[in-house]
């Protein structure tokens, strides 16, 4: 697959489909992580003397008053900051303006197109990968190059449809990530763990079809727990339960009856430990203390662990401490972690393990969808060899 190294961007019209979809509260920026991850993409592009042209979506756009709240505005002003250089701004996502500043670009310019999301006004254009959009952005450039990696599993005009129309790479970000991950699965050492938390079965059940017979152990925790330990026969009473899976579960728990291993015991609402067999009374909002110590043994000799949903909820401090408990064992046991989902990149963030894993992958659907084994629509468009 070609990367942006791939190309000589001397002069050349270079579109970036960047992830620019960052949390912005009253106009302000609350987390700006996404847009420092695609600087080294955007700045190899300037030091090639390219004419940059960036485009990224921004929350959800079905009325026009979603526009207001989805400017990218904020996100013009951060990068300008960060990059120590102005960077221009069309608040069109087509017609004459934005034709005109990308024919006025020179060399090191950077121009930041608005929302793309705001052509789905227009029968969601960019969401369903229109095709007559998707030629004309292509026709706005010479060479592009995806760096959304949080989008790579979707087909929208701005990240699949260019790519059909002019060569295409890959930026550093999405490079990154997949060599990340690819080396990880390939590695094949053992002992290889599982452990997957989270709220629902019915998001995780391709990913555990897919990864049971390759790990050694599944770890579960979180409220999936539940459905499982309801698959089992325990009475889970007020504590969610998938009633649609619980047959996949009774299957999975029976095709590998050691290999997965659950909680023991859990906190509840009022922070007390609880055992089993409390949760025909209690909601439980956390693993228990022997449930961690149970991890933690099956952890001891792992050489690989892939985190998918956190063990409790974590978002309330009374009920992180499993997640946080396992986290800190995999990180001073030097245990290498590759941990992906949304949620539980929040969850290692929060408490304290940005840079400590071998990997946290920032794409949520993207990474669960690789790991699932399924093809990214964004890579199969971009160009080969
Ligand atoms: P990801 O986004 O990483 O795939 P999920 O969306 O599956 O993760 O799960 C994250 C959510 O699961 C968190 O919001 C967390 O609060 C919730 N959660 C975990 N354990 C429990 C529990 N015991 N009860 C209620 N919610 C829980
Ligand atoms: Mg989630």
């Amino acid at each position: 697959m070609k990367t942006i190294k791939d190309y000589d961007l001397n002069n050349k019209k270079v579109i970036i489909r960047c992830d620019f979809n960052v949390p912005i509260q009253n106009g302000v920026i609350t987390d700006d992580t996404r847009i420092k991850e695609s600087l080294p993409t955007i700045k190899y592009a300037v030091d090639n003397n390219a004419k940059v042209i960036l485009l990224s979506h921004l929350g959800r756009i079905k009325e026009e008053k979603d526009k207001q709240n989805n400017s990218l505005l904020p996100v013009k002003e951060r990068l300008s900051q960060l990059l120590g250089m102005e960077v221009i701004f069309s608040k069109y996502t087509h017609g004459d303006t934005l034709n005109n500043l990308v024919l006025a670009l020179k060399p090191k310019d950077i121009l930041l197109v608005e929302n793309t999301r705001y052509e789905d006004l227009d029968n969601k254009k960019e969401s369903t990968c229109n095709d007559e959009l998707s030629k004309y952005w292509a026709s706005l450039g010479d060479i592009f190059i995806n760096d959304a990696y949080g989008t790579l599993h979707r087909a929208h005009a701005s990240n699949v449809g260019i790519a059909k129309y002019l060569p295409s790479g890959i930026g550093f970000l999405v490079e990154n990530e997949l060599t990340k991950i690819n080396d990880f699965l390939k590695e094949d050492t053992h002992p290889y763990i599982l452990i997957m938390g989270g709220k629902k079965v019915s998001d995780k059940i391709t990913l555990i079809e897919n990864l049971i017979n390759k790990c050694d152990k599944l770890l579960i925790g979180g409220a999936m727990a539940f459905t499982f330990l309801n698959a089992l026969g325990y009475d889970t009473k007020d504590n969610i339960v998938d009633k649609e899976n619980l047959t996949f579960c009774k299957n999975i728990l029976n095709k590998y009856p050691s290999n997965i291993i659950l909680p023991v015991d859990f906190i509840n609402e009022k922070g007390e430990n609880i055992p089993l067999n409390r949760l025909n009374k209690d909601i439980a909002l956390d693993i228990g203390a022997s449930t961690v110590e149970l991890f933690q043994k099956e952890l001891s000799n792992a050489k690989r662990v892939i985190i998918n949903g956190p063990m409790g909820m974590f978002e309330d401090k009374r009920y992180q401490n499993g997640t946080k408990k396992l986290y800190t064992y995999l990180y001073e046991n030097n245990i290498k972690t590759l941990i992906g989902g949304g949620d539980t990149a929040a969850s290692a963030n929060i408490l304290g393990f940005k840079d400590k894993f071998y990997h946290i992958s920032t794409g949520g659907g993207a990474t669960l969808e690789y790991l699932e084994g399924k093809p990214l629509e964004g890579l199969n468009v971009i160009s080969h060899e």
